[in-house]
C-alpha cells in the first residue's frame, strides 16, 4: 500500500467520521424527519447479514453482526422515518415517500431466528440473498476460514509456508487478501489445505443452531411474506472467477425453487463486465452492491449501506448526511480522476473514492463502474 493510499483511506475516515457528528447534532436537534424527506425519491437500501446476540466462531471478526436488539432499534426507526417495500415496489416507484429497503446476504440461521420475528412485529417486508451452497448443508469460505482463524490461529499458521503472500497478515487482512486475490481454485485450495490440519469438530455444529437457514425454513419463511434472491453458488468473488467458474456461480438451478424474487447480490459487492452480462441474460433484472452512490451509475444496480450503528442519531447520520455526502464526494472524485486522466497529469494526495469507503480498497477493475465499500 502506498503512503498515497493509506493517507487518503485517514482523509477519508475523518471526513466519515466528522459528517457523523455533524449527523447526530442535526438529529438531536430534532431535524430527522425534516432532513430525510427533503430526498423522497431516494431509495435508502439497507444491508446486514447475521442478526446474533453473541457471534460464533464462523461470523466472529467478519463485522457481519448487529445484535437482536440493535436491529429492533434499527427497525423502529426505519419504519417512523421510511416508506419500506419490496425492491420490486420501491422500483417501480409504487413503494411511498423516502423508500426503504430491509437486505440480508448469505442466509444466516441467526436471520430466520432473530430477524424475521422483529420484522414481523413492525410488518416490514425484507429480502434475503441466499448461497446455493449454504442451503445445501456448506459451510461457506469466509466463515471456514475465519472459525480456523479463530479456533486454531497456530494450525492455520503452520501452513502458511505454502501461502506466502498470507503470512505476517492479521486474521481481517489475510481474509480480505484471499477474497481479493484467490480466484476459486486457489481458495478451494487453501480449504482442502486447512481441512487436512485442523481438527475434526462433527458435533459443533449439531449441537448449536446451524450456520445457515436450510431449505424447510426458507419455504417457512416465504409462508411469513420474506422474499428471496440469489447471492452465488459458494460466494467466491466474481472478478477472479474464469468463464467456466462464473458459469458455476452464476447457475441458481439448485436453489430455483427457493427463490421469490427477481434479483442477484454480489459477494463482496464485487461485479464486473461479464457478470453482469450473464446476469441480465439470465433475466436478473436488479442486481445489489455493497456501497452507497451506485444507482446514479447503473439503473440495474442498487447499492446498499450496512448499519452497525446502536443509536438512532447514528443511522440518521449514517443514512442521511455521511452516506449522501460520500456519494457525492465519489462523483466529484470520479469527475476529477477522469479531468486529470484526460490531460495525462496524475493527481497527487487525492483520495480516491474507495479511500471514502471507511473499509478496504475494492479490486481495480471496472474502473468506470461504481466502487464497492467494506468486504463481506
Ligand atoms: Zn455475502
Amino acid at each position: 500500500m502506498s503512503n498515497g493510499d493509506s493517507l487518503g483511506r485517514r482523509l477519508g475516515k475523518t471526513v466519515r467520521a466528522a459528517l457523523r457528528k455533524v449527523g447526530a447534532g442535526l438529529y438531536h436537534l430534532g431535524l430527522s424527519h425534516r432532513i430525510v424527506n427533503l430526498s423522497p425519491h431516494r431509495i435508502r437500501a439497507l444491508l446486514y447479514h447475521s442478526v446474533e446476540s453473541s457471534p460464533g466462531s464462523y461470523t466472529a471478526g467478519l463485522n457481519v453482526n448487529v445484535t437482536p436488539a440493535t436491529f429492533d432499534l434499527h427497525m423502529d426507526y426505519v419504519r417512523s422515518h421510511y416508506s419500506v417495500s419490496t425492491i420490486e415496489t420501491a422500483l417501480d416507484g409504487l413503494g411511498g415517500p423516502c423508500p426503504a429497503l430491509i437486505t440480508f446476504d448469505d442466509g444466516y440461521f441467526s436471520v430466520e431466528k432473530h430477524a424475521v420475528p422483529i420484522l414481523e412485529k413492525y410488518e416490514l417486508p425484507a429480502t434475503v440473498f441466499l448461497i446455493g451452497s449454504a442451503v445445501n448443508g456448506g459451510v461457506v469460505w469466509v466463515n471456514e476460514l475465519n472459525h480456523a482463524l479463530n479456533r486454531y490461529p497456530h494450525v492455520v499458521n503452520s501452513i502458511l509456508p505454502e501461502f506466502k503472500m498470507l503470512a505476517g497478515l492479521s486474521q481481517a487482512e489475510m481474509i480480505f487478501k484471499v477474497q481479493t486475490t484467490f480466484s476459486p481454485a486457489d481458495v478451494k485450495r487453501l480449504l482442502r489445505r486447512l481441512a487436512d490440519v485442523i481438527p475434526r469438530e462433527h458435533d459443533t455444529l449439531q449441537s448449536a443452531d446451524p450456520l445457515f437457514s436450510s431449505a424447510d425454513g426458507i419455504l417457512a419463511m416465504q409462508g411469513r411474506g420474506v422474499h428471496f434472491g440469489f447471492h452465488t453458488q459458494d460466494h467466491f468473488n466474481l472478478q477472479l472467477c474464469d468463464d467456466a467458474s462464473l458459469n458455476v456461480q452464476l447457475n441458481a438451478a439448485n436453489v430455483a425453487p427457493l427463490l421469490n424474487s427477481n434479483t442477484f447480490a454480489y459477494p463482496f459487492g464485487y461485479y464486473s463486465r461479464e457478470a453482469i452480462r450473464k446476469l441480465t441474460q439470465q433475466g436478473y433484472d436488479q442486481l445489489l452492491t455493497v456501497g452507497s452512490g451506485t444507482r446514479s451509475s447503473s439503473a440495474l444496480h442498487t447499492g446498499r449501506t450496512e448499519l452497525f450503528g446502536t443509536t438512532t442519531a447514528d443511522i440518521f447520520a449514517q443514512l442521511e448526511i455521511e452516506e449522501p455526502a460520500i456519494a457525492m464526494l465519489r462523483r466529484a472524485f470520479r469527475f476529477a480522476k477522469q479531468l486529470f486522466r484526460g490531460s495525462a497529469l496524475h493527481p497527487v494526495g487525492i483520495p480516491g473514492s474507495s479511500d471514502l469507503s471507511g473499509g478496504i480498497s475494492p479490486l481495480p477493475l471496472e474502473s468506470d463502474l461504481p466502487e464497492t465499500s467494506k468486504p463481506r
